[in-house]
């Protein structure tokens, strides 16, 4: 690193912390935004700031939003009567794409995993079940990502929701085990929300 002046070399170790991004690809974005007029380049700061700066958590489901309740929750034609349980607001996304699903949504903001030291406790469980108060839910979709901590935690969630009343169903999985739900394509997701099954 020692050839490169010390702006240049910050810039290459930030885009180095990008998800996906080595050191060859963060060394071709700290030259190409070198190479951006000022203007594109304070487009682009700023756009990381503002995302930053508006962008909280719906404080119903969990959602990425920049008001106090997401879209999703706030948007009357939805179904209330269902919530899809998933890891995190990316989930969202691809369940989005698929056009199947017209209920709300709960993002657990990660799964359970001793391996990592994260317990029922340090995900959205809590949240969950205190949205399961009032008559109005009548299933929850559990669609955590099929991994062994997806596994763990949709079989924790159902246990305790199952007691509530409420109808507990796991999406099929014509999805590969230990894959991600934010990379199967729209027709897998709609088929796996279709043939979803009581846990
Ligand atoms: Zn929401």
């Amino acid at each position: 690193m020692d050839h490169y002046a010390l702006p240049i070399a910050n810039l290459i170790d930030q885009f180095s912390k990008l998800p996906g991004i080595g050191r060859k690809s963060a060394q071709r974005l700290a030259f190409y935004v070198l190479e951006m007029d000022s203007e594109e380049a304070v487009k682009l700061s700023s756009a990381i700031l503002e995302a930053k700066e508006r962008i909280g958590f719906c404080q119903v489901c969990g959602n990425l939003t920049d008001k106090p309740v997401c879209n999703i929750c706030s948007n009357t034609g939805r179904d209330k009567s269902l919530i899809c349980v998933v890891e995190g607001p990316r989930d969202i996304v691809a369940m989005e794409k698929s056009r199947e699903y017209k209920g709300l949504y709960h993002v657990l903001h990660g799964t359970i995993s001793p391996m990592e030291n994260i317990g029922p406790q340090d995900i959205k469980i809590k949240e969950l079940l205190n949205r399961l108060g009032d008559d109005t839910v009548k299933e929850v979709v559990i669609a955590t990502n099929p991994t062994v901590e997806g596994e763990a935690t949709a079989l924790y969630i159902s246990r305790l929701i199952k007691p509530l009343g409420v109808k507990v169903t796991r999406i099929a999985h014509g999805i590969p085990v230990g894959g991600d739900l934010e990379y199967f394509d729209e027709i897998t997701l709609a088929r796996a929300m279709e043939g979803r099954r009581e846990m």
